[in-house]
């Protein structure tokens, strides 16, 4: 990544972005909060700017820096979060929408490390979300840009495709076609994001679905709706159905509503708002129709977008309170758990883990203790932490495909780390994650299991042995019988 940005000594920016105000320091970012309206020519229109305040917010104190993917990468200010609201606030005083510009918010991984790290609880993850709209709507992408997230907005958004996709993939695999197609390396050649794309699949196996209603094992304690996921759903339908036996041994009735969609979540982190919105009001449907006490996820970025409903449909009318009441009743597969107590046997399970924080369920949810304490409730198993726990595998939704270098990167990082723990599985909790993680642990020549942290629970209940988690990554397919 290339920036025209260089940092003084006291880590104030001396730049030069082609604008007209370069050479500005943070030391103007509270005037912003002055400002009602963007500046007309400005980078941004008057739907939903990047908020001034929030801008106003940041006291460019730094301590971001450490834990931002990107500036860990490249050094750059303008690639740090602080750089980037500072381009948000040129943006609203009247600087036009440059290619420069977006380029630092495009290589943002919206992984939100920068969110636990402030001090000042500055809101990235609303400043970037509302920039990222207005970049949506004022950007002119480049025909190939336009071309590739048109074919992924075309794809996984939709369980329905992606599941007719899963047959001509599978035959790939059972064939061995695939691998020997990297091989050639004729598809990186022809499209580095194709092949990101393509190397990024998981072993795939034929799933049954889940029954649309599962009982509770002994007393009832809850009614779960389960969220099946897109990309969960036709990859790893193995998470869903240890999600849902899970949950049944703890005492609840899980629901899978047929009509269920998206939630949205690529869309919102990647600005194609009216999108999020028509997602987020068929899921509001068809949850409120079932009757369900909670609403569970088992992918991090769903789960996070879910929690941001209220947001997303504050404007509509018909819609904002049922939002703000829905989000009331989502929780991730662990929070519940937790949330529940145990009451199904946990059977030993002798092996050692490394647990991956999902930056969406730990950065974006706050979610890092109750996963934790559910491992750590089973006999026999090791937890061990990752180095460098707070940054991002380079997975990110769909970053991996759009920028698979920098992913590449930090996909090889966070396998280092991770091999270096010497645990026989990697446990995470977001499909995104564990795709990543599988095939830079595979790069990285030192295989190992790679599960959902409910189907290690699920192992754990069901008393089954720990060869079942403990298969290569890249072999990775759920326990599901
Ligand atoms: S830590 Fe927060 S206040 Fe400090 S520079 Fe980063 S975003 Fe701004
Ligand atoms: S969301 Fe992640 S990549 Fe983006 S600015 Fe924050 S820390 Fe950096």
């Amino acid at each position: 990544m290339t920036s025209d940005t260089t940092n003084t000594a006291a880590g104030i920016v001396q730049q030069d972005t082609g604008h007209q105000n370069a050479g500005s320091s943070f030391g103007e970012m509270g005037s912003i909060i002055d400002l009602g309206m963007p500046a007309p020519g400005g980078a941004f229109d008057e739907h939903h700017p990047p908020d001034a305040a929030l801008i106003g917010d940041c006291v460019h104190c730094g301590f971001c820096l450490p834990t931002c993917p990107t500036y860990v990468l490249w050094g750059e200010e303008m690639d740090s979060p602080r750089g980037r609201i500072y381009l948000m606030k040129e943006g609203l005083e009247g600087e036009p929408m440059s290619n420069s510009m977006v380029s630092h918010w495009d290589a943002c991984l919206g992984c939100m490390a920068c969110v636990t790290a402030c001090p000042s609880g500055v809101q990235y993850d609303t400043l970037i979300e509302q920039t990222r709209a207005q970049v949506e709507r004022h950007h002119d992408r480049s025909a190939k840009d336009k071309a590739l997230r048109g074919l992924i907005f075309a794809l996984f958004p939709h369980p329905r495709r992606l599941r007719l996709l899963k047959g001509p993939l599978r035959a790939l695999q059972r064939t061995g076609l695939d691998r020997r197609l990297r091989q050639t390396g004729l598809l990186e050649r022809l499209s580095p994001q194709l092949a990101a794309m393509e190397s990024l699949a998981p072993r795939l196996e034929k799933s049954r679905p889940l029954p649309e209603r599962s009982p509770a094992v002994g007393r009832r304690r809850a009614v779960i709706g389960l969220l099946t996921g897109c990309v969960q759903g036709a990859f790893f339908p193995g998470v869903n159905a240890a999600t849902a036996r899970v949950l049944q041994a703890e005492g609840c009735d899980v629901i899978v509503p047929r009509a269920q969609g998206c939630c949205g979540a690529l869309s919102a982190h990647n600005g194609r708002e009216e999108e999020a919105q028509s997602y987020a009001r068929n899921l509001i449907d068809t949850f409120e129709a079932s009757g369900v006490d909670w609403v569970v996820v088992n992918a991090a970025g769903c789960g996070s977008t879910m929690k941001d409903y209220a947001r997303i449909l504050s404007d509509d009318p018909k819609y904002a309170e049922r939002a703000r009441s829905f989000v009331e009743r989502v929780r991730d597969i662990a929070e519940i758990l937790d949330q529940l107590g145990p009451v199904a046997t946990r059977h030993s399970l002798e092996m050692s883990i490394a647990y991956h924080d999902a930056c969406h369920l730990g950065h974006a949810q706050g979610v890092r203790l109750q996963p934790r304490r559910l491992l750590q409730g089973i006999p026999g198993l090791e937890l061990r932490e990752i180095a460098e726990a707070e940054l991002c595998c380079g997975s990110a939704g769909i970053y991996n495909i759009l920028n698979p270098e920098p992913a590449r990167e930090l996909g090889d990082r966070k396998a280092s780390n991770i091999v270096a723990t010497a645990a026989e599985v990697l446990v995470t909790a977001n499909p995104g994650c564990l795709m990543q993680v599988a095939t830079a642990i595979e790069r990285s020549g030192h295989p190992m299991g790679m599960a959902h942290t409910v189907e290690v629970l699920d192992a754990s209940i069901r008393g089954l042995s720990p060869a079942t988690l403990t298969a290569s990554a890249r072999a990775h397919t759920s326990p599901e019988n």
